[in-house]
Protein backbone atom coordinates (compact mmCIF):
# COMPACT_ATOMS: atom_id res chain seq x y z
CA UNK A 1 0.00 0.00 0.00
CA UNK A 2 3.12 2.21 -0.01
CA UNK A 3 2.33 3.16 -4.00
CA UNK A 4 -0.88 3.70 -3.39
CA UNK A 5 -0.53 6.18 -0.45
CA UNK A 6 2.28 8.01 -3.21
CA UNK A 7 -0.33 8.52 -5.82
CA UNK A 8 -2.72 9.37 -3.49
CA UNK A 9 0.13 12.44 -2.22
CA UNK A 10 0.04 13.15 -6.46
CA UNK A 11 -3.26 13.56 -6.45
CA UNK A 12 -4.19 15.62 -3.79
CA UNK A 13 -1.24 18.30 -5.03
CA UNK A 14 -3.32 18.13 -8.18
CA UNK A 15 -6.17 19.26 -6.74
CA UNK A 16 -5.00 21.69 -4.60
CA UNK A 17 -2.40 23.12 -7.98
CA UNK A 18 -6.46 22.63 -9.91
CA UNK A 19 -7.94 25.03 -7.09
CA UNK A 20 -5.13 27.54 -6.75
CA UNK A 21 -5.28 27.52 -10.73
CA UNK A 22 -9.09 28.34 -10.69
CA UNK A 23 -8.59 30.81 -7.86
CA UNK A 24 -6.00 33.09 -9.94
CA UNK A 25 -7.73 32.87 -13.29
CA UNK A 26 -11.16 33.54 -11.70
CA UNK A 27 -9.90 36.20 -9.69
CA UNK A 28 -8.19 37.62 -12.51
CA UNK A 29 -11.33 37.73 -14.82
CA UNK A 30 -13.71 38.87 -12.26
CA UNK A 31 -10.98 42.31 -11.57
CA UNK A 32 -11.05 42.38 -15.47
CA UNK A 33 -14.77 42.51 -15.13
CA UNK A 34 -14.96 44.74 -12.80
CA UNK A 35 -12.71 47.07 -14.40
CA UNK A 36 -14.67 46.96 -17.73
CA UNK A 37 -18.02 47.72 -15.75
CA UNK A 38 -16.17 50.69 -14.59
CA UNK A 39 -15.06 51.88 -18.04
CA UNK A 40 -18.44 51.28 -19.34
CA UNK A 41 -19.97 53.63 -17.18
CA UNK A 42 -17.73 56.34 -18.70
CA UNK A 43 -18.98 55.65 -21.99
CA UNK A 44 -15.96 54.81 -23.50
CA UNK A 45 -17.45 51.32 -24.42
CA UNK A 46 -20.64 51.39 -26.11
CA UNK A 47 -19.02 50.86 -29.21
CA UNK A 48 -19.76 47.09 -29.72
CA UNK A 49 -16.01 46.21 -31.42
CA UNK A 50 -14.76 48.12 -28.33
CA UNK A 51 -16.74 45.83 -26.27
CA UNK A 52 -15.57 42.77 -28.55
CA UNK A 53 -11.49 44.14 -28.77
CA UNK A 54 -11.83 44.32 -24.38
CA UNK A 55 -13.03 40.87 -24.34
CA UNK A 56 -10.59 39.57 -25.84
CA UNK A 57 -7.72 41.69 -24.92
CA UNK A 58 -9.00 40.87 -21.01
CA UNK A 59 -8.86 37.02 -21.89
CA UNK A 60 -4.93 37.35 -23.07
CA UNK A 61 -3.94 38.85 -19.97
CA UNK A 62 -5.95 36.60 -17.74
CA UNK A 63 -4.27 33.58 -18.98
CA UNK A 64 -0.40 35.31 -19.42
CA UNK A 65 -1.14 37.30 -16.31
CA UNK A 66 -2.81 34.20 -14.55
CA UNK A 67 -0.12 31.70 -16.25
CA UNK A 68 2.52 33.71 -14.65
CA UNK A 69 1.62 34.49 -11.29
CA UNK A 70 1.26 30.74 -11.37
CA UNK A 71 4.98 30.13 -12.21
CA UNK A 72 5.94 32.13 -9.89
CA UNK A 73 3.70 30.22 -7.13
CA UNK A 74 5.31 27.37 -8.22
CA UNK A 75 8.90 28.55 -8.20
CA UNK A 76 8.33 29.37 -4.47
CA UNK A 77 6.99 25.92 -3.73
CA UNK A 78 9.43 23.98 -5.51
CA UNK A 79 12.71 25.39 -4.43
CA UNK A 80 11.28 25.55 -0.54
CA UNK A 81 10.55 22.04 -1.10
CA UNK A 82 14.32 21.35 -2.77
CA UNK A 83 15.71 23.53 0.26
CA UNK A 84 16.06 26.21 -1.36
CA UNK A 85 15.01 29.86 -0.97
CA UNK A 86 11.68 30.08 -2.08
CA UNK A 87 11.57 33.93 -1.34
CA UNK A 88 14.78 34.49 -3.36
CA UNK A 89 14.09 32.45 -6.42
CA UNK A 90 10.50 33.52 -6.98
CA UNK A 91 11.82 37.42 -6.84
CA UNK A 92 14.60 35.72 -9.59
CA UNK A 93 12.45 34.35 -11.73
CA UNK A 94 9.92 37.14 -11.43
CA UNK A 95 13.43 39.91 -12.43
CA UNK A 96 14.47 38.13 -14.89
CA UNK A 97 11.02 37.49 -16.84
CA UNK A 98 9.98 34.91 -18.94
CA UNK A 99 11.59 32.80 -20.25
CA UNK A 100 15.01 33.47 -18.63
CA UNK A 101 14.09 33.59 -15.11
CA UNK A 102 11.90 30.13 -15.13
CA UNK A 103 14.51 28.29 -17.43
CA UNK A 104 17.60 29.12 -15.20
CA UNK A 105 15.78 28.25 -12.47
CA UNK A 106 15.18 24.43 -13.76
CA UNK A 107 18.62 24.44 -14.30
CA UNK A 108 20.22 25.27 -11.27
CA UNK A 109 17.73 24.07 -8.89
CA UNK A 110 19.18 20.92 -7.04
CA UNK A 111 17.29 18.11 -6.00
CA UNK A 112 14.37 17.68 -3.59
CA UNK A 113 15.47 16.88 0.30
CA UNK A 114 15.13 13.32 0.75
CA UNK A 115 14.54 12.31 -2.92
CA UNK A 116 16.52 10.09 -4.92
CA UNK A 117 18.27 11.84 -7.68
CA UNK A 118 17.65 9.04 -10.25
CA UNK A 119 13.84 8.53 -10.11
CA UNK A 120 12.51 11.97 -7.72
CA UNK A 121 10.98 9.08 -5.39
CA UNK A 122 11.03 9.69 -1.56
CA UNK A 123 14.55 7.93 0.30
CA UNK A 124 15.49 7.81 3.73
CA UNK A 125 19.01 9.72 4.59
CA UNK A 126 20.15 6.48 5.59
CA UNK A 127 19.56 4.63 2.72
CA UNK A 128 22.49 3.17 0.87
CA UNK A 129 20.65 2.61 -2.28
CA UNK A 130 17.23 3.76 -3.81
CA UNK A 131 15.23 0.79 -3.25
CA UNK A 132 12.87 1.61 -6.42
CA UNK A 133 15.09 2.78 -8.87
CA UNK A 134 18.75 0.80 -7.38
CA UNK A 135 20.79 4.20 -7.68
CA UNK A 136 24.03 4.08 -5.11
CA UNK A 137 23.42 7.04 -3.42
CA UNK A 138 26.01 6.35 -0.62
CA UNK A 139 29.25 4.52 -1.67
CA UNK A 140 29.89 2.02 0.51
CA UNK A 141 33.51 0.50 1.25
CA UNK A 142 33.80 -2.43 -0.80
CA UNK A 143 36.35 -4.30 1.95
CA UNK A 144 34.31 -3.14 5.35
CA UNK A 145 30.94 -1.98 4.27
CA UNK A 146 31.04 1.28 6.09
CA UNK A 147 29.65 4.22 4.42
CA UNK A 148 31.85 6.38 2.67
CA UNK A 149 31.11 10.05 1.92
CA UNK A 150 31.57 11.74 -1.49
CA UNK A 151 35.39 12.41 -2.11
CA UNK A 152 36.89 10.29 0.54
CA UNK A 153 39.35 8.45 -1.01
CA UNK A 154 40.30 5.78 1.12
CA UNK A 155 38.15 4.19 3.96
CA UNK A 156 38.27 5.53 7.27
CA UNK A 157 37.85 2.30 9.16
CA UNK A 158 40.10 -0.55 7.15
CA UNK A 159 41.93 2.25 4.50
CA UNK A 160 41.00 0.08 1.77
CA UNK A 161 41.27 2.86 -1.37
CA UNK A 162 37.76 3.77 -2.37
CA UNK A 163 36.34 3.64 -6.22
CA UNK A 164 34.81 6.26 -7.60
CA UNK A 165 31.49 6.48 -7.09
CA UNK A 166 29.08 4.85 -9.64
CA UNK A 167 26.48 7.37 -9.95
CA UNK A 168 28.53 10.57 -10.58
CA UNK A 169 29.29 11.43 -14.03
CA UNK A 170 32.46 10.70 -15.27
CA UNK A 171 34.64 14.08 -15.02
CA UNK A 172 37.75 13.44 -13.85
CA UNK A 173 40.29 11.98 -16.18
CA UNK A 174 39.37 8.16 -16.98
CA UNK A 175 41.28 5.07 -16.25
CA UNK A 176 41.52 2.63 -19.33
ZN1 LIG B 1 15.66 6.06 -7.32
ZN1 LIG C 1 36.57 -0.30 4.78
Amino acid sequence: MVGAGHVEGNAMREVRWSVLASAVYGGLAVLGAGLFALLRLTGAFDDPEAVTAFTLLGIAVDALLGTWILVLIWTYVDAERRGMSGALWSLLVFLLMFPIGPLLYLVLRQPPQGACPGCGRPVDPSFTNCPRCGLALKLACANCRTVLLPGWRVCPTCGAPARAQPTAPASGPGRA
